[in-house]
């Protein structure tokens, strides 16, 4: 919440997006298939992380009675969207994919200025939300039950998914377009209508998000916007009794906290929290291609992806080549702004964040050695506004060390040595987390070993940490979550209702269990 910027009143009032005095346009809540102002009547600010100066929009700081609003519109559009037949849900989810695909550069424009990530980071990420629009349109389709034999004659069984109500959908600022589409297409297809609260950090993508889908013809109420803080609205919705499933993904702390206050209501609750992803290279290895999937997957989106690598665990008989190409790669990073071509690196996403990257490699200097980086790099030329950070390397760091077991969610990879694969595969579970990994080797054996061995919910074999798919199941063991998948068929078990269904056209009582049994 450090970008949150109040302001003591509203300065327009117009109806979706006005200018203000200051220049930058003020967005309001999408409640109902309308653009209303907040009842409170304040809004903050969300600005732009590569240069603070650069204010991207004013957003509602709505309240819990904005959020009760959202929540009825929601509950009141449920039992007509539910009805609708789901092959004609994905049909308007289908135009939704493809005007994202028309507004795709737009959205990764706005993306990298509202949360810093390289352009073609962000591109990937309005691409993932393309992708799974479309799968989740052929789910209109699909939505596969199962029809299996009875073991009476005369009997028909099979079961079929059936919505669960108004879902509320809480998404981190990281992945802003993709993460909102992951939780918000399966929910959609499979009939349940959404209350959307988006990271305070990103609610100018989460705006132009639901303006897609107003545009592509959700009806009114089926989508809801409340933006907000945490506290507020996040809360209202996970202690509504008329939200029935949570779907949310962010820091482990903020989960277990949703968590507890749905556990009160009996209410689902989908999390998709933490990581400390390790990556593991052998001695036989291709280590110019381990370097390059090193870097994107430990400095890409800046170290700030769930899935990104924070430790590095290297047999020792490449240690000291490995290590010395990684300090050449990162110090050659060019850090800027994400909408210059030429940056490798973006911004972190605030001032918090700068001081905790700042504090761990603090922690980090007693518990093994920085080769590269340690130090925020806004005093290089063209960086002094923004949230600047060099890509920082820590070698000779123990399994155990804080740096190795606590998510930094930064630029900052601990190097751990090993002697042998078993010693790799117990480093890489070592950690409360398990949410991807990665082997690079060229002996299938260990490859196969390591698919079995390593216990995340994600393993890449010759790749890093990252790149994932959207028709595979997402998210990971331990505390990474709640055990529940996004993405693949899977996301729909997040959404929805198993209903078992006999029909018995006997024409007389036959009792399951009893009658066809010998006595
Ligand atoms: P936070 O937990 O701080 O925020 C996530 C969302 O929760 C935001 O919308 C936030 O609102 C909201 N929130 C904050 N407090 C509450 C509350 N008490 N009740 C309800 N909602 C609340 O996470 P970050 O935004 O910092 O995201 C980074 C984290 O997300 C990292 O730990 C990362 O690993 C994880 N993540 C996990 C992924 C996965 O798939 N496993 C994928 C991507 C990220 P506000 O912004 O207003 O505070």
């Amino acid at each position: 919440m450090s970008r949150t910027v109040e302001t003591p009143g509203r300065e327009t009032t117009g109806v979706g997006c006005a200018p203000l005095r200051d220049g930058a346009p003020e967005s309001l809540n999408f409640i109902d298939g309308e653009w209303r102002p907040s009842e409170t009547g304040r809004t903050f600010a969300s600005v732009n992380p590569a240069d603070t100066r650069d204010v991207v929009g004013r957003f509602q700081q709505s309240s819990a009675a904005d959020v009760a609003a959202a929540i009825r519109a929601a509950t009141t559009a449920y039992p007509a969207w539910r009805r609708m037949p789901a092959p004609k849900r994905g049909e308007i989810m289908y135009r939704f994919g493809a005007l994202l695909a028309e507004h795709k550069e737009r959205l990764a424009r706005a993306m990298t200025r509202e949360m810093g990530k390289v352009i073609a980071e962000a591109r990937g990420d309005v691409q993932e939300g393309i992708d799974i629009a479309y799968l989740m349109a052929g789910e209109g389709r699909r939505l596969f039950g199962e029809t299996v034999p009875s073991e009476l004659p005369s009997k028909w069984a099979m079961s079929v998914r059936e919505p669960m109500g108004a879902a509320g959908i809480i998404t981190p600022w990281n992945f802003p377009i993709a993460i909102p589409c992951w939780k918000m297409m399966p929910a959609l297809v499979a009939g349940n209508t959404v209350v959307f609260k988006p990271a305070s950090d990103t609610p100018h993508c989460a705006t132009l998000l639901v303006e897609l889908m107003a545009e592509a013809g959700f009806p009114a109420g089926t989508v809801n916007l409340v933006t907000g803080g945490g506290d507020e609205v996040g809360t209202a919705i996970v202690e509504s009794p008329d939200v029935p499933v949570i779907s949310f993904t962010g820091n482990g702390e903020t989960g277990r906290r949703i968590a507890g206050l749905a556990a009160k209501r009996l209410k689902r609750v989908a999390l998709e929290l933490g990581g400390k992803n390790a990556i593991v290279v052998m001695d036989d290895a291709d280590l110019d291609l381990a370097v390059e999937g090193i870097l994107w997957s430990a400095f890409g989106t800046t170290g700030q992806r769930c899935t990104a690598a924070s430790r590095l665990v290297v047999q020792r008989g490449v240690l000291e080549s490995l290590l010395e190409r990684l300090e050449r790669g990162a110090a050659g990073l060019r850090l800027g702004d994400g909408l210059d071509a030429h940056t490798d690196v973006g911004p972190l996403i605030n001032a918090a964040a700068m001081e905790k990257v700042g504090r761990y490699v603090e922690i980090g200097r007693g518990e093994g050695e920085v080769v590269v980086g340690g130090v925020p790099a806004t005093d290089r030329p063209g960086l002094g506004h923004g949230h600047f950070f060099a890509p920082t390397i820590l070698r000779d760091v123990m399994p155990l060390a804080r740096v190795a077991q606590e998510e930094i969610f930064g630029p900052v990879l601990s190097v751990i040595s090993v002697d042998t694969y078993e010693d790799a595969a117990m480093v890489v579970n070592s950690t409360r987390y398990g949410l991807s990994s990665s082997i690079f080797t060229s002996d299938t054996n260990t490859a196969f070993r390591a698919m079995h061995d390593f216990e995340t919910g994600i393993v890449y074999v010759n790749a890093g940490t990252i790149g994932a798919e959207t028709h595979l199941p997402f998210g990971g063991t331990k505390e990474t979550g709640s055990g529940h998948r996004e993405a693949g068929h899977a996301a729909l078990d997040t959404f929805t209702e198993w209903k078992s269904i006999y029909v018995d056209y006997s024409g007389r009582l036959q009792r399951a269990q009893i009658d066809n049994q010998p006595r």
